[in-house]
């Protein structure tokens, strides 16, 4: 028998019109527990619950806020290894790098625990002697969150932590493949002393709970984070309903290595934001821009270390890649080197499914050659262990190809020339831009976001996650 889990609604746990097994992509055979799929019905309620918490919430005070949010970040932090654990088991990514998700969203909780009590406004002097002028920040109300499945708890922690600290109320739909870590998150707050029907949990298909969510009346904003189809969809949809919108998309991350950089550190740092977490990070880099006078040093190099890579159970010590998380994604990754070798790509290493002791979803990381920019191979996302090298003459041709890309969330350089790195980062269009460092890799207590298409709305993360969870108010007083 199985656990099974239910949706968090006004604050009682509410079963769903049936239940979906949650499979472990290292071992089909390992269910790790049922999970209900809520109706549209229970998505009202939800929704519901949440603007009749909302008065009280709001004006809650920040002390009673930032206990709250203090309570769960200790928590998920005592908790790091098992929550950690669970991750790895439902999403894939190694046992390590789960822990390192699970200690982000605790740290993530405590950042926001803290920036309730520093929520600032202005005052300042009218153009109309004698009257004067404050600039406050409010609760924008309900927000709906949607979340992507490949980081199950960091990227729900960093939009649920600020929308609570703030004042609003929340609606989530965590992605239907990884539930799991969505509901110990909701476990976790419905016991942090926050009152019912101010975090709502409904788990379920995008297309069931989802669409409600993002049309209902009830809902001030949506927070979003996943493919730039579905985001452009909900951003078409809230225009119509006026709400605000965050969306977080897709990525086609470049990382440039040049003739002058350390060989070494090039190769590691470009292994580790293509391939590691299985290739499945928004900042993962799948483009490989190499100037040609390191080029063949580059690929060889890149070969050697990619034979050491182990890929294996999520769960299994010294494992360096996990499953990629469903099947679907794998028949994604897969498809998407045999349209790289049409295209006159040269498959260098990996590529291939690879079995295991047990039935997973595992893959060889792949390192396409040969490639040019128009390849669909690097223009669409792939979202898997795949990337693709583009040869290019210098830096001036290395920043062309770094912006010749619908996308423009996170870009890399490696290069020990100050010149060209003060260039890069001011010259590349990236919202994220890294020097000597995997172009994965982000603080949590700094703004996180892109530009072109892979962004759009406020920025999440760090104080500046305000911009997209208040509302300014401008107050004129005669005294
Ligand atoms: P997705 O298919 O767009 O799904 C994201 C979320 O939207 C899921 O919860 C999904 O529910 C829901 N959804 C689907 N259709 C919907 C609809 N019609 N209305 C409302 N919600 C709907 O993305 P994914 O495959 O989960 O995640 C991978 C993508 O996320 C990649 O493109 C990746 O780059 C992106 N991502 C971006 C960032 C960033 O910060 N920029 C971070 C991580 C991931 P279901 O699960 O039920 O389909």
């Amino acid at each position: 028998m199985t656990q099974t889990h239910d949706n968090l609604i006004g604050g009682q746990w509410v079963a769903g019109a049936s239940y979906s097994p949650n499979i472990n992509p290292s071992n089909l055979l390992d269910v790790i527990g049922d999970y209900t799929q809520a109706s549209a019905e229970q998505l009202d309620a939800a929704v519901q619950a949440a603007r009749a918490a909302f008065p009280a919430w709001s004006t809650s005070g920040i002390q009673a806020r930032a206990d709250a949010l203090d309570k769960i970040g200790t928590e998920i932090l005592a908790r790091r290894e098992e929550l950690g654990t669970l991750l790895a088991r439902e999403e894939g990514k190694t046992r390590l790098e789960g822990i390192g998700e699970a200690t982000r969203a605790g740290n993530i909780f405590k950042f926001f625990a803290g920036e309730c009590l520093r929520l600032t406004g202005e005052v300042v002097p009218s153009v109309r002697p004698g009257i004067g002028v404050e600039i406050t920040r409010e609760p924008v109300g309900v927000i709906g969150i949607i979340t992507p499945w490949n980081f199950p708890m960091a990227i729900p922690s960093w939009k649920i932590a600020p929308a609570l600290a703030y004042g609003n109320c929340v609606v989530m739909k965590p992605a239907d493949l990884v539930p799991g870590c969505a509901w110990a998150l909701a476990e976790i707050i419905s016991r942090s002393g926050i009152p019912a029907g101010v975090f709502n949990l409904v788990m379920g298909r995008g297309s069931v709970i989802g669409d409600p969510l993002v049309n209902h009346p009830g809902v001030d904003a949506i927070s979003f984070t996943g493919s730039q189809g579905v985001g452009a969809r909900i951003a078409r949809q809230c225009a119509v309903t006026l709400k605000k919108i965050q969306l977080e998309m897709g990525g086609k991350n470049p990382q440039v290595i040049l003739d002058d950089a350390d060989l070494a550190q090039a190769v590691e740092l470009s292994v580790q934001s293509a391939f590691f977490s299985t290739g499945q990070r928004c900042t993962a880099s799948s483009r490989l821009i190499v100037t040609e006078g390191i080029y063949p040093k580059f690929i060889e190099a890149m070969k050697a270390r990619m034979a050491t890579l182990k890929v294996g159970d999520a769960l299994a010590a010294g494992i360096d890649i996990g499953p990629v998380s469903s099947l679907s994604q794998l028949e994604q990754d897969m498809s998407y080197v045999d349209i790289g070798k049409a295209e006159g790509a040269l498959l260098v290493a990996g590529g291939e499914r690879l079995k295991l002791p047990t039935d997973g979803f595992f893959m060889a990381p792949a390192l396409l050659t040969d490639t040019t920019a128009d390849m669909r191979i690097n223009r669409e996302e792939v979202f898997g262990p795949v990337a693709s090298i583009i040869r290019v003459k210098d830096y001036e041709g290395a920043l062309f190809e770094t912006n010749n890309t619908p996308f423009g969330l996170a870009a890399g350089i490696a290069t020990t020339s100050l010149k060209h790195a003060s260039h890069f980062k001011r010259h590349s269009q990236a919202g994220m831009v890294m020097v000597k460092l995997p172009t994965a890799g982000v603080d949590y207590h700094v703004p996180f976001g892109g530009r072109k298409g892979s962004s759009y709305g406020p920025r999440e993360q760090g104080r500046y996650a305000q911009e997209f969870f208040t509302i300014v108010k401008t107050a004129y007083t005669l005294p």
